[in-house]
């Protein structure tokens, strides 16, 4: 019996961010291709990226647009500034700010490229307004706000605080309640691993979520969760029922499972991953949450971590979330 103490806040945010990194970056590869059936054919290193044309290792916009935005929400001490945060994924679009490969963003979603030219035009509150009206439609509900989200749960010093300010990121460019709602039962999740909630607490966490919600909730986030009434009904599903898609919930659904139903970080990024589809999405909103509850760097491979590219990107802003709760 292993008699360590568990891992401090700081090591759980600096596993968070980097399970969130490279998980994308193992998913890479894998995103845009067809789900692999035999697990013996499973991928379970850091291959190159045939999507972009990248050697190994490289993370994407799903860590870049992270790092964006935890350097806003430290660059305000802590606090929700939508038009700073728009500024920050303006500049990543259009010079590569934060992105692996310097001077190019890449694998760019379809609604945050459409609401980001909004603000790149005028930044306003005035545009926030706007694409919170036009973009409020059901069809709209990618996952583009809950792949990174991670940072306002690193750098919250309450559950209310951290479900707040991932709510609010979300409404910058996916402002559909369905998203708005998968980021604040992510953020909420999030930290409590970081606090060292278990699995079982964190699968009854949903539960209590969804009963305090009441009618405001989204539906079908509803609909999708209450099929889940403990740990070991994640358990119990079976992998041909999870989908691996960019809609939000799919997304969300799939990282949980993996989570929920593997006993490692590398059991679970591998399991995630090689869902295919939006293989590197799936990959970082696991990531994140599995980094926190793991909580320490070396539950991630040597063999992955060696081969990650910019990976100082993540060091700094690690440090810097981690000075905010001095
Ligand atoms: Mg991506």
């Amino acid at each position: 019996m292993s008699t360590q103490s568990p891992p401090d806040l700081p090591s759980r945010i600096r596993t968070a961010f980097y399970g969130l990194a490279t998980c994308d970056a193992l998913g890479a590869p894998l995103e845009f291709q067809p789900r692999i059936m035999d697990s013996s054919q499973y991928v379970r290193d850091m291959l190159p990226n045939s999507n972009f044309s990248l050697p190994a290792g490289h993370f994407t916009d799903d860590t870049s647009m992270a790092l964006c935005l935890a350097h806003s929400l430290i660059s305000k001490n802590g606090a929700h500034d939508p038009l700073d945060q728009a500024a920050r994924y303006v500049k990543w679009l259009d010079e590569g700010y934060m992105s692996s490969v310097a001077g190019y963003a890449f694998d760019v979603g379809n609604q945050t490229r459409q609401s980001l030219q909004y603000y790149r035009k005028k930044p306003e509150l005035s545009t926030l307004e706007f694409v919170t009206n036009k973009f409020n439609e059901d069809w709209r509900c990618g996952n583009g706000s809950l792949m990174r989200v991670l940072p306002c749960a690193l750098v919250a010093r309450t559950e209310e605080e951290a479900v707040e300010l991932g709510k609010r990121s979300s409404q910058v460019t996916h402002p559909h309640r369905r998203c708005v709602h998968a980021c604040a039962l992510y953020c909420a999740l999030v930290f409590r691993a970081l606090r060292g909630a278990s699995k079982g607490e964190l699968a009854l966490c949903i539960r209590e979520w969804l009963a305090k919600a009441g009618e405001d909730i989204d539906p079908e986030i509803r609909a999708r969760l209450a099929q889940y009434e403990s740990l070991e009904m994640w358990q119990q599903m079976p992998r041909e029922k999870i989908s691996s898609s960019g809609y939000v919930l799919d997304s969300l659904e799939a990282a949980l499972w993996a989570f929920f139903i593997t006993n490692t970080f590398e059991e679970g990024a591998i399991e995630v991953v090689n869902l295919g589809d939006d293989a590197d999405t799936v990959g970082a909103i696991f990531g994140g949450l599995a980094g926190a509850w793991y909580g320490d760097v070396s539950c991630i491979s040597d063999r992955w971590l060696v081969k990650m590219q910019e990976v100082q990107l993540v060091n700094d802003v690690v440090k810097r979330i981690t000075s905010l709760h001095e």
